[in-house]
């Protein structure tokens, strides 16, 4: 019961940062400080947003009510501009389903960007990622709400996974939300500002918040304690659902609870991958048992104490990544 209070209190403050932060923008005339103030108010607004409203309402976790749960996670289109539709299979299918699964899990996919993992091929440009790639997280949203969706709706799949064509409800939601988040982002404040400055603070609000939510997913697979595989690799050696999962997954920053609070439990990855239906204040209470349960079982189970460790990990994987040669299987053909 606590944590369903919590998890709704959060979203209270979400939705009333970014409503006070948006109206203080557009109109209330709120002058240079005021103004910074407030865009800094719909830039932290955002993630907080995504991470403990939608994340959790798209995975069916907010609301024991399906429906519920939809609309809630159609914040994603209306406040985020990018489809939950889209998202549940890219998201709760390819990724939960399939993690760092080279080929399956499009997170970790991102050749021929970056390369994430082992078994993908190497590129000369890789050796220079773990400094571009910070600029290519910034453009991740901007590329969702205009070319994403549609490019992965057309394709019909996300990875291995089907992407069918929304209907009725679905569909309007769809179109309903990319107006309504065109119509608050960019079309009302153009009544009040000049179109340069709306696009030019657009794109950077866009941006930062893209690299904030980026870096905070990768940060749980995307990181040098983190396991990766092939479905090759899968067939060959096969094991638990539940042990891939963990020995995928990093967590960081357990026992920080301003983190823990703005992150929504999504530094506590390893139990978010495990009870992804379970809503995120809970997890802090069931790390303790998976703990344990994992050292009983030999399962590795790693928590970054540090954000700054966590950070320079997902840095040196990069790094690592980008330098190494030729991976076996690719060479064999
Ligand atoms: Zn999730």
């Amino acid at each position: 019961m606590r944590g369903r209070v919590e998890l709704y209190a959060k979203g209270i403050v979400a939705f009333g940062l970014l409503l006070a932060s948006w109206l203080t923008l557009v109109l209330g005339d709120p002058g240079l400080w005021l103004g910074l103030l407030s865009l800094g108010g719909l830039i932290a607004g955002t993630p907080l947003t995504a991470f403990c409203v939608m994340h959790d309402a798209n995975h069916g976790a907010y609301f024991r009510a399906r429906r519920l749960n939809h609309l809630m996670g159609w914040t994603a289109d209306a406040l985020l501009g990018l489809s939950s539709y889209a998202w549940r299979v890219k998201h709760n299918v390819a990724h939960h389903t399939y993690t760092n699964v080279d080929g399956y899990d499009a997170d970790i996919t991102q050749v021929p960007f970056a390369r994430l993992m082992p078994v993908q091929a190497p590129r000369p440009w890789y050796r220079l990622q773990h400094y571009y790639i910070w600029a290519l997280y910034c453009v991740m949203a901007l590329r969702w709400q205009t070319v994403g969706d549609v490019a992965a709706f057309v394709r019909g799949r996300i990875g291995t996974s089907a992407l069918r064509l929304p209907r009725r409800w679905d569909l309007a939601g769809l179109i309903g939300g990319k107006v309504i988040f065109v119509g608050w982002a960019i079309v009302v404040p153009m009544f009040v500002y000049p179109w340069w400055a709306v696009l030019g603070v657009y794109l950077a609000y866009s941006m930062v918040v893209s690299l904030i939510v980026a870096v905070t997913f990768q940060l749980a697979h995307c990181v040098e304690e983190a396991d990766f595989a092939s479905a090759e690799q899968l067939a060959i050696e096969p094991r638990l659902w539940a042990v891939h999962e963990v020995e995928t997954t990093v967590d960081f920053c357990p026992r920080n609870p301003i983190i823990s609070w703005m992150v929504g439990g999504l530094n506590y990855q390893i139990e978010h991958h495990l009870f992804p239906r379970v809503p995120h204040t809970h997890y802090a209470q069931i790390a303790k048992i998976v703990q344990r349960n994992a050292e009983l079982h030999g399962v590795r189970y790693v928590a970054q104490r540090s954000l700054w460790g966590a950070l320079r990990s997902h840095f040196r994987h990069l790094r690592t990544m980008g330098r190494l040669g030729v991976p076996i299987a690719v060479e064999m053909g």
